[in-house]
């Protein structure tokens, strides 16, 4: 019998152990999910990422509740769900990744320091700190995800949320580098902006950026 979901079980899957390999999460940190319809495929909480199969995946509605799912889900479900309920992405990252991690410790907000801010919709938000899976941060992670695709999480981590997976993959990846180069620049110095007028200007361009390749395009979404 076909798994319910099973594309984008498997893709869960492949995403993770790849977020593992790109040094993006430490142990079990970190979880993703995908859309398709009114159901989403998640991660289990705090299952190792070497253990992780797609029957492992989750399926629960867009109201948390389970179809099938052997294992609980991530703890960080409703954060999800608030995700998908705010941006209308069809998948989730959520990671612990370094830089970003140490910036969500400094600042309320990663100033539009470069142009790609514009694939999140403009500088990125700090969500307000509230303890890891609760709905309190879910909260926080709606009011920072006002226009944005994605937003970091005050003394945790990050969410970046897109149209498919590889889409949400490619900003968790945009998001750590954009911190990782705001570190640098402010421990030399201060660092330029650009202003609202010409990040808007670049998300209009992104919008039809890298459309040949398959999966390639990062775009606004
Ligand atoms: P889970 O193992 O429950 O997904 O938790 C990891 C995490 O990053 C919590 O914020
Ligand atoms: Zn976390």
């Amino acid at each position: 019998m076909d798994l319910l979901l099973g594309d984008e079980r498997r893709a869960v899957v492949a995403y993770c152990h790849r977020m593992v390999a790109d040094g993006l999460v430490v142990g079990t940190s970190g979880n993703i999910s995908a859309r398709r319809g009114e159901l989403i495929a998640v991660t289990p909480s705090g299952l190792a990422y070497e253990e992780l199969t797609p029957e492992l995946v989750g399926v629960h509605r867009l109201d948390g509740t389970p179809v099938d799912a052997p294992l609980p889900p991530t703890t960080e479900l409703p954060t999800h769900l608030a995700a998908y309920r705010t941006t209308g992405g069809n998948a989730v990252v959520h990671t612990h990744s370094t830089a970003a991690t140490a910036v969500a410790t400094l600042v309320e907000e990663l100033p539009s320091l470069h142009y790609l801010v514009a694939l999140f919709g403009g500088p990125i938000r700090v969500a307000r700190y509230a303890t890891y899976g609760t709905d309190e941060l879910a909260d926080s992670v709606t009011a920072a995800l006002a226009g944005r695709t994605g937003c970091l999480l005050a003394n945790h981590g990050t969410i970046a949320v897109g149209d498919s997976l590889p889409k949400a993959y490619a900003k968790a990846q945009y998001l750590e580098w954009l911190c990782d180069v705001w570190l640098r620049a402010k421990s030399a110095g201060e660092p330029r902006v650009l202003d609202a007028a010409e990040i808007d200007r670049v998300r209009e361009k992104l919008g039809t950026y890298g459309v040949t390749g398959k999966d390639a395009t990062p775009g606004p979404r």
